[in-house]
């Protein structure tokens, strides 16, 4: 409640007003149209009817036939008002409740993409999927259900006024059995609270399977383990049933305890005052009616609460998500305010010498052993650099440390001399462009992916950008260009064909430094080819470093830096390791080409 305050501010109160007044509203339509019409004389309702003398004499100045069409027509005016009033209640109410979640998406998705590299090596990416759509979907429906009782709870307490004032004793009498129930089923308040845990518990391990299952989609067909899929499936499915009718069945359990005790409690005084009080019969009229009109609210209550109960954990779990990247926060919030986030008013940084790994030492959370150890390194600027060694020789994560997205745990990586700190860290990615063994483009046309790092690129640029990757031909070819859509529901690309628009869009962006990190592991030797030209393009423009898992790739390299077990073993120009005969570096080469010898 206290957030929903702080996001929509006095509207709030408002809204409640409003849902009030319809409330009392309600009903007066069809209630007045009997009792208007006896008013006009239609029918007789004795001492029941409408007693206002004065309606009576305006009425009666019109003829008969106009009576009857004033009343009708009053009657429409009210229904119809407050058809209207409800109306805008509840495209108001949608209002507040759509506000409310888009905030909270806001803050979620903006918290989750400002966090640390760091922080996503150690979650599921399924699971922010499933917070961004099932539980805000949940946190959606709560708010709805609380404003709803809101306003509930200030119509009761107006309730409770009107029966203190017919009958202070009768309604004390009534809220204390209202409270005597209410404390016997607080448990029940709690146990909903139990399942909602659970149904987020079951929908999370729902959307990680299915994310799971479908991402591997293809071992499971060629492995033919579709039949254990499905009955994990079943089972989910099974449990995720037994929890939604666990809770109907609790809902409607204390629905039920609440009606039942209505009748015994009801009956229970009408035996006491006949018999035991002997109270008057106007006076048992009076406590059906108010127990009649403030019964069935409680049990509304207690109902609210319990689907409130269930799915405040939704609730919990976002703001949960939400504290972790708080403090997983890449920029701290004094340097992101200071204008540096956001990729338009960030200058990217020109290396104009180096960079240097000062003694690093970097150790992934929860894992023991160090992924390096001690690495002294020097990456010169403009030349070429390899970075190469056995898989997990520390590879990758030497990469992620030299472009800020991990941090070291001691030593230092310095750019040009000055240590990489956390204000200049954005600027600095800025000016990295970055090529992944799994080339990552989005599902739309190849101009769209490409102006995703420069969207006011020209025509001309983009082409520039594709001759340098050696695109430029095969998009030509294609049947509408630049404007073809790639992906899984657009053209098939070859991996050598996106690894290398990857790279055209890299190099869009005119980074100064260019990382590759087995980018050419996955292709043939023509697109390994093309590849190398490329690069041999952007020597002494750009500073390039490569991670190779084929060494074929980095023969023109200016630098190799040989990792293993987190150590760097040996580092120089190609030649001079090349022909060391005792040297690591000497004896992947000599395995490479024994390999490609058989
Ligand atoms: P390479 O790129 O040379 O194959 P990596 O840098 O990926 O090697 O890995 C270096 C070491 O760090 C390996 O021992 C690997 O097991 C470990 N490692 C890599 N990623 C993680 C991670 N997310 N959590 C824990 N350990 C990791």
């Amino acid at each position: 409640m206290r957030k929903l305050h702080h996001v929509t501010g006095p509207i709030l109160y408002w809204n409640l007003l409003g849902m009030i007044c319809i409330s009392l509203m309600e009903g007066i339509g069809i209630y007045m149209l009997v009792p208007m019409l006896s008013l006009i004389g239609i029918f007789e309702m004795g001492s029941t009817g409408l007693n206002i003398p004065w309606l009576g004499d305006v009425l009666n100045r019109f003829s008969e036939n106009s009576q009857l069409l004033l009343v009708l027509f009053t009657f429409v005016l009210i229904v119809s008002g407050q058809a209207w009033m409800q109306r805008l209640q509840t495209i108001r109410n949608t209002r507040i409740q759509q506000q409310f979640v888009r905030t909270l998406r806001m803050e979620t998705y903006g918290a989750i993409i400002m966090a640390q590299w760091s922080f996503f090596l150690q979650k599921r990416k399924s699971d922010f999927n499933h917070i961004l759509t099932t539980e805000l979907a949940r946190v959606s429906q709560g708010t709805s259900i609380m404003l709803q009782m809101a306003a509930s709870l200030i119509f009761t307490g107006i309730q409770i006024g009107l029966a203190f004032w017919l009958s202070a004793k009768l309604t004390a009498l009534v809220l204390v059995c209202g409270l005597v129930l209410f404390i016997v089923l607080r448990k029940f308040v709690k146990r909903a609270k139990q399942i909602g845990d659970q149904t987020s518990e079951f929908s999370q391990s729902y959307y990680n399977g299915i994310t799971e299952h479908f991402n591997g989609i293809k071992d499971i067909k060629s492995n033919m383990l579709e039949r254990s899929h499905m009955n994990w499936f079943e089972r989910m499915c099974r449990q995720i049933e037994r929890n939604v009718i666990q809770f109907s069945q609790l809902n409607s359990g204390t629905q039920l305890i609440h009606r039942m005790s209505a009748a015994i409690i009801i009956a229970a005084f009408i035996y006491l005052s006949l018999r035991v009080m002997t109270v008057p019969p106007a006076s048992l009229l009076l406590i059906i009616l108010i127990f009649s009109r403030l019964w069935p609210r409680f049990t509304a209550i207690q109902s609210n609460l319990e689907y409130i109960s269930s799915m405040l954990p939704a609730f919990r779990v976002v703001r949960e998500l939400q504290a972790q990247t708080a403090k997983s926060r890449e920029i701290s919030e004094e340097i992101a305010s200071a204008g540096d986030v956001g990729t338009d008013g960030i200058q990217p940084m020109e290396l104009k010498e180096s960079i240097t790994c000062e003694d690093v030492c970097y150790r992934y959370e929860g894992s023991d052993t160090y992924s390096l150890r001690n690495v002294q390194a020097s990456i010169p600027a403009r030349g070429m650099t390899a970075i190469v060694g056995k898989s997990g020789a520390g590879k990758s994560t030497l990469i992620d440390l030299i472009m800020g997205l991990v941090r070291p745990e001691t030593g230092r990586i310095l750019i040009d001399g000055v240590p990489l700190s956390e204000e200049r860290l954005l600027s600095w990615r800025s000016s990295i462009g970055y090529v992944s063994q799994d080339p990552f483009l989005f599902h739309t046309s190849i101009r769209e992916n490409l102006r995703l790092v420069d969207p006011n690129a020209s025509e001309e640029q983009m082409w520039q950008a594709l001759q340098f990757s050696s695109s430029a031909a095969f998009v030509r070819k294609l049947p509408q260009g630049l404007d073809t859509i790639i992906g899984d529901r657009g053209i098939r690309l070859s991996g050598g064909e996106r690894q290398r628009l990857v790279l055209a869009r890299a190099m869009l962006r005119n980074p100064s430094v260019l990382v590759l990190d087995e980018a050419t592991s996955a292709l043939d030797s023509e697109n390994e080819q093309y590849i190398h030209e490329a690069l041999e393009r952007l020597k002494g423009h750009v500073t390039i470093i490569v991670i190779a898992h084929r060494l074929s790739t980095i023969r023109t390299a200016d630098r190799v830096i040989v990792l293993d077990e987190g150590r760097v073993i040996q580092e120089g120009g190609y030649q001079q390791l090349s022909t060391d005969p005792v040297g690591t570096f000497s004896k992947l080469l000599n395995m490479q080409a024994g390999v490609v010898g058989q």
